[in-house]
């Protein structure tokens, strides 16, 4: 039997409404969430990240400002920039859009985020805090998939997960969220042995590891559920046709596009796996659902922290 499709489009929509409602009650108290959003350079990827990103608090009514600096920004340029950005009251949270290039020190400019505007989770403040087990801002993708989990029903609790991927961004946080949600975790990397085996291992794969249709059918233990957060974009005609020798619709689609995206997941996957989530219209929709969600909630704390400070007379403190 075919593996049910897990829609992140329709789980973004689920989402966007509930975020609706949220928005309204903070704009009945005169609260309007913001975003600034900071593109650095003329990388077409990053710039549609950025435009959907945008156009997504435009759908919402948050408040959004693009700051675009030339691929020349240098370190200084951009920590000036964040600084101002931290200070302003309107702006409720701080996106850098990745890759900076080569010549900004990206750590440098991620670590000077005031943790409490940080929506992508990328903060050390942020990330320790999500070790430790406490509520706080946590990176939009890995709490996306467990988003996609938690509303689609499937069990965390007591299951085998395997993770293929241990950036910082991605891996490491998915492991934790599904650590903390009782999950007995695995993380794979490239320098994992055997790692079709470990994967047949998991009732949860996430696969995080940009190659396309990497993981194969006979790697999934037969009804498991497969997360895939690769994105990849195939230009090159022999390997569309070998990835994609029995799915004509895809092939179709390269033939007319000349390219065509894939995930880290072969699509034969989905004729063992038990679920699975689309490339594209799985995870990536609910990355920016999630950064929407950040931003509202970075909203709401920094406000509920400013007015008890406001009350009692003591400073807020930091988070
Ligand atoms: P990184 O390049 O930072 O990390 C890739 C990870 O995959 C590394 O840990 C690496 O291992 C591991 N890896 C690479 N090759 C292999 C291999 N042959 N076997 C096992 N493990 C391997 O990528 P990201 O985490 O940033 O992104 C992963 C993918 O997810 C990309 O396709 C990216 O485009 C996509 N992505 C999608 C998002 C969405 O919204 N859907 C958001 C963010 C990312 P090692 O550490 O040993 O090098």
């Amino acid at each position: 039997m075919p593996a049910r499709v897990l829609n992140g489009n329709a789980i973004r929509d689920q989402i966007y409404a509930e975020l609706k409602q949220e928005i309204a009650g903070l704009a009945a108290a005169g609260i309007r969430p913001g975003l600034a959003a900071v593109l650095v350079g003329e990388n077409p990827a990053s710039q549609i990240y950025v435009r959907s990103k945008i156009a997504a608090c435009e759908q919402l009514g948050l408040g959004s400002w693009l700051h675009a600096l030339p691929a020349t920004a240098t370190t200084e340029e951009l920590l000036a920039l964040v600084a101002d950005l931290n200070a302003r009251d309107e702006v409720d949270g701080i996106l850098v859009q990745l890759p900076l290039p080569p010549q900004v020190d990206t750590k440098r400019v991620l670590e000077t985020v005031d943790p409490a505007k940080d929506v992508d989770g990328f903060h050390p403040v942020n990330l320790g805090r999500l070790v430790s087990g406490r509520a706080g801002l946590v990176a939009c993708t890995p709490v996306g998939c467990m988003e996609i989990l938690r509303r689609s029903g499937i069990p965390v609790d007591a299951m085998n997960a395997a993770i293929v991927g241990r950036s910082d961004i991605v891996g490491k946080p998915m492991a934790l969220l599904l650590m903390h949600a009782n999950a007995t975790v695995t993380i794979c990397h490239s320098k994992t042995r055997d790692l079709p085996s470990v994967v047949r291992r998991a009732d949860i794969v996430v696969a995080a590891i940009g190659r396309a249709a990497m993981i194969e059918a006979d790697w999934i233990r037969p009804g498991a559920t497969v997360i895939d957060v690769g994105i990849n974009r195939i230009t090159d005609a022999a390997q569309a046709r070998r990835i994609f020798a029995n799915f004509p619709a895809k092939l179709a689609q390269f033939t007319e596009k000349g390219s065509v995206l894939v995930g880290d997941v072969h699509p034969a996957v989905a004729e063992v796996a038990g679920a699975v989530t689309p490339v594209p219209g799985g995870v990536g929709p609910l990355t920016i659902a999630m950064l929407m969600s950040n931003t509202v909630k970075a909203a709401r704390l920094r406000r509920t922290r400013a007015s008890r400070a406001s009350i009692t007379g003591v400073a807020a403190a930091k988070p």
